[in-house]
């Protein structure tokens, strides 16, 4: 198995393995950012450009520098490739520029979106963003489309991943919508406005790295970090029916896909779970989600504390804990 160093350390990997997918085997703050490249879906990589490395020594049998910055998940690791990400200052003006071109169109709405919390471009803006725009040209704007009854496409915000092309091409039986024009008019649009209507279509708004395609149910019902994310499952036919319940209390805002630490579906999730299954009852509510701490959303969520309070929910299907009794 090829073994490569990354900004120092080295790991063995299967045949095969791409440098973004060898520095997710290490984890950490070493892992380079991705908005388009998503491991479960086939021929996603290479359009964002915000996964760039420097390839320091190719391999061990060539051990020459690769002449440019390489796409890290793109990139096949090489026995003895040496790669630095957030060690190299090269790398990091890189992708400054990267995040300066993706905000060159990209509106900074975060206070009005409802992904801000859950945003990969609202980190690499503060991570590597200006304080102010270079662009003396007018930002691209579009109307706002519903593209179906759930879901709403703020063409404004998209940063043309694909990601949710692919979804629509790999997970739903009829793709209705794509990417439309090419160059500065390119934009994602539905064949003459037609409806995603699809049981996996709500998938997309998973996929999503940023605030273009958002969950009509859920929109401006509540900040992200306001809610109380727990994991739950529920019997389903078409799916996992495997969730993470958004609550306010006990009413349920929002039905997402489980995500892993590097915010990717872990499963996919049918649209009767995500739209149609929107009460406690529903559910069995397993346990508060764990939320890595640099999340934004991890504010006002105490996992333990949750856990507990978890105890006092009696109107679903849960294990019930008995009320501490107090002393007489
Ligand atoms: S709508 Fe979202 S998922 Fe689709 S291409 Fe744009 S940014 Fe990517």
């Amino acid at each position: 198995m090829p073994k490569v160093t990354i900004d120092g350390i080295e790991i063995e990997v299967p045949e095969g393995t791409t440098i973004l997918n060898a520095a997710r085997m290490i984890g950490g703050k070493i892992v380079p950012p991705a908005m388009c490249y998503y491991s479960k879906l086939k021929t996603t990589g290479g359009y964002c450009r915000t996964c760039l490395v420097k390839v320091v020594q190719g391999s061990a049998k060539d051990p020459r520098p690769m002449p440019k910055l390489m796409v890290s998940c793109s990139t096949t690791v090489q026995d003895g490739m040496v790669v630095q990400n957030i060690t190299s200052p090269e790398v990091m003006e890189a992708r400054r520029g990267v995040v300066e071109f993706l905000l060159i169109n990209h509106p900074l709405d975060c206070p009005i979106c409802d992904q801000a919390g859950e945003c990969k471009l609202q980190d690499l803006g503060y991570e590597h963003g200006l304080e102010k725009t270079r662009y003396e040209y007018k930002r691209r704007t579009f109307e706002m489309e519903d593209i179906g009854d759930k879901i709403k496409l703020h063409m404004n915000r998209c940063i043309l991943c694909y990601r949710c092309v692919k979804v629509a091409e790999q997970l739903t039986d009829k793709r209705v919508h794509g990417v439309m024009n090419r160059g500065d008019v390119a934009e994602i649009s539905t064949y003459i406005h037609n409806a995603i209507d699809n049981d996996f279509s709500g998938n997309m708004i998973d996929v999503c790295p940023v605030g273009a395609l958002t969950d009509k149910t859920f929109r401006f019902k509540s900040r992200v970090w306001y809610t109380k994310p727990m994991d739950a499952h529920r019997d389903c036919k078409k799916c996992c029916g495997k969730v993470v319940l958004w609550m306010k209390d006990q009413e349920v805002l929002r039905v997402s896909a489980r995500m892993d630490q590097n915010n990717e579906a872990i499963e996919w999730i049918c649209n009767e779970c995500r739209f149609e299954k929107k009460k406690l009852e529903d559910w069995v509510v397993e346990k508060p989600t764990h939320i890595e701490r640099q999340s934004v959303i991890s504010q006002n969520h105490y996992e333990k504390l949750e856990q507990l309070k978890l105890g006092k929910f009696t109107d679903h299907k849960m294990i019930d804990k008995p009320e501490p009794k107090l002393r007489p």
